[in-house]
């Protein structure tokens, strides 16, 4: 790297054609297929041209997270069931909001995306015969989902990682984004490059600046973890939306995010055999004593309520569409409302479910028939949650255990946490932005709809990375000659990072990001209510506003990274928020994953509160003539604040050309016009 000295700064600088912006199962993929497509092509040296630039190569979802057996979510590969792309997309789109050219894009580029795994060592288990067997995840009507075990996604940024080091391409870690740096304006805009600060060599003489210019940009940081205080992403998972935001990058259903049941101590869910072992699932109040068989109450019988504990299994993201009618959701729900009392939830696999007055005991025996048959069919009819988890699924018991929690002696504390956004920036049929040669892959990019079957986050990531990367390579991988270093803008951003740095402010970084966490899952989370939406958007805007005018109190070098997150996670929350008041404004109702309160609303039980008002929580209705259209959101920098716009969904392409014409399709590089 380069040095200059810029300013009183010692700033390093260097150049690549692409930079790809993280380093989880995404961005590894693309770096590898990158480097595969344009080593194809004959591009000499082509790792050189390749950069991979992260806060943490041992960060992220991929890496930090998963679930008793974390789903990856294929087209069928079962010898004696047919799938097709169109019907896998058909599951994608299945609940609206989705654009029909990702989806089938998505399906049609998923078993290249899954061998390409499985070649890369991925542990994904098959048969004798080689049959990759298949399961039912959430909102899968077929048995497309398979596993690696727990840890799947770390399986598969690892193994993808070996793979680039091979070849030879850097990867630059321990670097927190700072800014992008633009030029041009409107359709001409682009991205150019990144500032970041390594938090290894920031001390008191090096403010640790490194500039990486390109020529193409790859943004796979992930989605917004630290936007949140109820949540299972993992710690430290903090993503670049708001710096996006800021270069000009658009967003597409922002206000789909997912929520589910979690653990909280170690950050992990708790879905399929955690729920499938059936455990008991009991209250305390806030420091572990007055134990309450809390769900008890809401149930006709030991039977339904010991069913939708399983259920919860393969239907585990909250959804608001399973509530009524002692529905699996009413379980999140019920665990929501206990916490907002102030108690705390526990998963205990030493006992069966405990009934309330008049409920007979737990027999499995007594469950209904989809629960039974199932726990039947792979023989757990073992006496104890915790021996059925045993048998079922060991790992799913080892995870915790490395994590200081013996299921075999502890309960696990729960919680309704945030676990993933459907949506993210906008982008094309080749994951390109509305930005010219920047791309956005993995949980980064907004390809999914209001719902998603279970896996399909990481097939997405793993198709998105690759085509992307076809594209880069041929369509944009000649050298632009000019010389982009521009000191001047660099000097912007030393200056505009020196402001942030002010000892005699009120705000301190890490409470402002616990400020912006809190307001987030209290009004922006799976509970959703317009006054309350609007207030939260009017309060992060003051907070944004107060920010830039007064700074933030840095104590120690190491601060100013929690500074800048700081920053850029008021302003992402601010363009989550406005999504959130916009889509209730609009008149959306409960959907996806989030409910939302309406006085006239459907009341689910006396006994669960409005937080606000202590009066029964009722919700209203998902409004269904919304499916066809997506609400998307921009900065527009001249007006300084964020615009919705309502885009239609993009309908499926019918486009089916024979052979030959295809083939010169192909030959001439139209396929990429
Ligand atoms: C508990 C849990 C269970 C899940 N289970 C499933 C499942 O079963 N199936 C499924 O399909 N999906 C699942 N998901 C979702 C899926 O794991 C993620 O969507 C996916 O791993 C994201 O991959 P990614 O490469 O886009 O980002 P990540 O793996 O999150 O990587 C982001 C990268 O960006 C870097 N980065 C972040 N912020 C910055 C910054 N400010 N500056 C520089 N670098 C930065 C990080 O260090 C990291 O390298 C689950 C998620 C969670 C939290």
């Amino acid at each position: 790297m380069a040095q200059r000295q810029i300013g009183n700064q010692r700033v390093r600088i260097c150049k690549y054609d692409t930079v790809i912006v993280g380093s989880g199962a995404a961005g590894m993929n693309c770096a590898k297929k990158l480097y595969e497509f344009l080593d194809g092509k004959g591009v000499k040296d082509a790792a050189t041209k390749i950069a991979i630039v992260t806060r943490g190569l041992s960060l992220g979802a991929s890496r930090m997270s998963g679930s008793d057996k974390q789903t990856y979510y294929k087209m069928g590969t079962s010898p004696d069931v047919a799938d097709s792309a169109e019907s896998f997309a058909a599951s994608l789109t299945a609940a609206g909001c989705c654009h029909g050219d990702l989806a089938l894009t998505e399906a049609i580029g998923s078993l290249r995306g899954f061998y390409n795994l499985v070649e890369a060592g991925v542990p994904f288990p098959h048969d004798s015969m080689g049959t990759y067997i298949g399961y039912k995840t959430d909102h899968d009507p077929y048995e497309r989902a398979t596993s690696a075990g727990p840890k799947t996604s770390k399986f598969m940024s690892e193994c993808l990682e070996k793979i680039v080091r091979r070849y030879g391409i850097g990867i630059f870690d321990h670097k927190e984004a700072v800014e992008f740096l633009t030029t041009g304006d409107g359709e001409n805009k682009r991205i150019i490059g990144i500032v970041t600060i390594d938090c290894k060599s920031l001390c008191k003489d090096d403010s640790g600046i490194n500039v990486f210019y390109c020529d193409n940009i790859v943004l796979a940081a992930g989605g917004p973890g630290e936007l949140y205080e109820t949540s299972v992403y993992p710690h430290g998972q903090v993503g670049i939306h708001g710096l996006a935001f800021k270069a000009g990058l658009a967003a597409e259903n922002l206000t789909e995010s997912q929520f589910g049941l979690a653990s909280t101590k170690f950050r992990w869910n708790v879905s399929g055999t955690y729920m499938q072992v059936i455990p008991r699932i009991f209250s305390t109040d806030a420091n572990g004593c007055d134990e309450r068989e809390f769900l008890a109450s809401f149930f006709p019988s030991m039977s339904k309520m010991a069913t939708d504990i399983f259920l919860k299994g393969y239907q585990w993201p909250f959804d608001p569409q399973r509530i009524e009618n002692l529905q699996s959701s009413l379980i999140d729900i019920l665990v929501f409302n206990e916490n907002q009392k102030g108690r705390r939830v526990f998963m205990d696999f030493l006992h069966n479910p405990i009934g309330g007055d008049g409920m007979s005991e737990f027999k499995i025996e007594d469950l209904e028939p989809e629960a039974l048959n199932y726990l039947k069919a792979t023989g757990a009819m073992q006496k104890l949650p915790i021996e059925r988890l045993e048998y079922m699924n060991r790992p799913a018991i080892d995870i915790y255990k490395e994590h200081d929690i013996d299921l075999y002696t502890e309960p696990l504390e729960i919680s309704v946490c945030s676990q993933h956004n459907n949506g993210g920036f906008a982008i094309n049929r080749w994951w390109e932005s509305n930005i010219k040669r920047t791309f956005v892959i993995g949980e980064m990019a907004g390809s999914h709809g209001i719902k998603r079957p279970g896996g399909s986050a990481l097939n997405a990531g793993q198709v998105g990375a690759t085509r992307a990367a076809e594209y880069i390579a041929n369509v944009y991988s000649g050298d632009i000659t000019e010389d982009l270093v521009d000191e001047s803008q660099i000097k912007k951003t030393i200056e505009r990072i020196s402001k942030l740095n002010n000892a005699n402010s009120d705000l301190i970084p890490q409470q402002v990001i616990l400020q912006i966490q809190h307001r987030m899952t209290a009004f922006g989370g799976h509970i959703r209510k317009l006054q309350n939406a609007e207030k939260a958007l009017a309060d992060t805007i003051e907070l944004q506003k107060k920010i830039q005018n007064n700074g933030l109190k840095i104590v120690e070098p190491m601060d100013i990274i929690p500074a800048i997150q700081a920053e850029h996670l008021a302003f992402a929350s601010i363009a989550y928020l406005k999504a959130v008041v916009e889509l209730l404004k609009a008149g959306s109702g409960s959907r996806g994953s989030h409910l939302v309160l309406n006085d006239d609303g459907i009341e689910i039980h006396p006994d669960v509160k409005d937080p606000d008002t202590g009066k029964p929580l009722k919700f209203k209705q998902e409004n269904k003539d919304l499916r066809n259209s997506i609400l998307r959101i921009e900065f527009t920098e001249s007006r300084g604040q964020f615009e919705c716009l309502t885009v239609p969904v993009r309908q499926t392409s019918k486009e089916r050309k024979a052979f030959e014409p295809a083939w010169t399709d192909y030959r001439e590089g139209k396929i990429y016009n």
